[in-house]
């Protein structure tokens, strides 16, 4: 029996994940489920699964998960602390599917007690790859990428030498705004940027792939997990999203991976490693495809593509600088305190204003020199969302 615990359980990443794990209950000892505001959903996969805890993140929810776990013999909890507790519970599996930068902490706690930790939560390799990879590094443990691009990277590598490649390709849907006139996208709105063509996926995540926020997360995110020189790292439109990513060889061979849309390859991938198992996902018909098609990723477009070129150039704690500020941008855009096209423009301002204060960017990249500039960030972006409104 494996024993595997979830972080952000209840999210869409966790609840594939909890999908490919309730198909063969007997191979797993689920040690802990975490989750925000879904107290039902938390307790009633915690008691399905027979954890030893069930973590919210939210303290003021303690009481409703209590009583939702009352009788069931599943422990309670909630808080940063707790989710810091649940990571230190010896696991052999551990999915990070929280959503943001609140995901780094537990997944460093777990690669410390040496579990092998399935990175969905694509923020910690942002704010913190040097960091994540030191810290599996020392302890044993490995790190394995759950973001399908990351994924289909990793397994286009399996056997290679890494001198010989030549470049990287990770593929963008586009988002729900990419055939959009460009003058159109000031007024879009919160509702259709979370629509997307493709995947389903949380509303954050979503959002992103239309702002291209999230390819950008995903351009720092392979220079970081794959060590690779950013000026070999690219991103191209395909609107079908059914190559996730290619690999260049040096002989000029391109390794593409081709799959269907649904993320339950990459986490299963991730759960079997390095066996290869039979997953519950389509099985493509190339002739019914039809056709695959590529466009260029337009930098005038989407800005954050140009913003996560400066980030990887400036390096140190730029990425999780960049991170916090579009975390407080997307938040502003949610609620409606600003535009769409403002999240870039907030982003880019902080950059710069935090860049201008010496000690931050270049402070040495420790955990609590990431929660401090992860803080300031957050702060700027406040206060230039506030000046925009005022
Ligand atoms: P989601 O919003 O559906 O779920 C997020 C989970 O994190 C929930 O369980 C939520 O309760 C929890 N959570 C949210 N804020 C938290 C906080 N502050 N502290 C603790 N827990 C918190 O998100 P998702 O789409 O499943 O994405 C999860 C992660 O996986 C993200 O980093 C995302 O970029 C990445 N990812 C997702 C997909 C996908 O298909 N959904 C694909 C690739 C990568
Ligand atoms: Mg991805």
């Amino acid at each position: 029996m494996r024993r595997v615990t979830i972080f952000g359980a209840t999210g869409s990443i966790g609840q594939n994940t909890l999908d490919l794990i309730g198909r063969d209950p007997d191979s797993y000892d689920v040690v802990a489920l975490t989750g925000g505001q879904n107290i039902r959903q938390l307790a009633e996969d915690a008691i399905r699964f027979k954890a030893d805890v069930a973590v919210t993140a939210d303290p003021e929810l303690l009481p409703d998960l209590r009583s939702a776990l009352d009788g069931s013999g599943v422990e309670a909890a909630a808080g940063t602390e707790a989710l810091i507790d649940a990571a230190s519970r010896p696991a052999d599996w551990v999915m990070s599917s929280i959503v943001g930068a609140a995901g780094l902490a537990p997944g460093l706690r777990a690669l410390e007690q040496g579990a092998t930790l399935a990175l969905a939560n694509k923020e910690s390799m942002v704010c913190a790859g040097a960091l994540m990879l030191q810290t599996a590094a020392s302890h044993g443990g490995r790190i394995l990428p759950v973001d399908s691009e990351h994924s289909a990277v990793f397994q286009a590598l399996i056997g290679e030498d890494m001198s010989a490649v030549e470049r990287v390709i990770i593929t963008a849907s586009g988002g729900a705004f990419r055939d959009w006139p460009l003058e159109e996208l000031a007024s879009a709105t919160p509702e259709q940027a979370a629509q997307h063509p493709n995947w389903d996926m949380g509303q954050r995540i979503t959002i992103d792939s239309a702002s291209m926020f999230n390819k950008a997360l995903e351009l720092i995110e392979t220079k970081e997990f794959f060590q690779i020189d950013p000026s070999k790292i690219e991103a191209v439109v395909h609107p079908e999203s059914m190559i996730h990513a290619l690999v260049g060889f040096r002989d000029g061979a391109l390794m593409a991976h081709v799959g269907p849309a649904d993320m339950r390859h990459a986490i299963g991938f991730a759960l079997h490693y390095p066996d290869r198992k039979t997953l519950p996902v389509e099985r493509l018909d190339l002739v019914a495809l039809g056709q695959l098609t590529f466009r260029p990723a337009d930098e005038a477009r989407w800005p954050a593509l140009r913003l996560a070129r400066d980030v990887m150039a400036t390096g140190g704690l730029a990425g999780a600088v960049f991170n916090a500020a579009k975390e407080r941008a997307l938040d502003g855009f949610i609620e409606r305190r600003i535009g769409f096209q403002d999240i870039a423009a907030v982003v880019e301002e902080v950059l710069s204003r935090v860049s201008a204060q010496p000690g931050h960017i270049d402070a040495a990249i420790t955990l609590d020199n990431v929660l401090q500039v992860d803080h300031l960030a957050r702060v700027r972006a406040d206060e230039i969302m506030n000046d925009k409104r005022g």
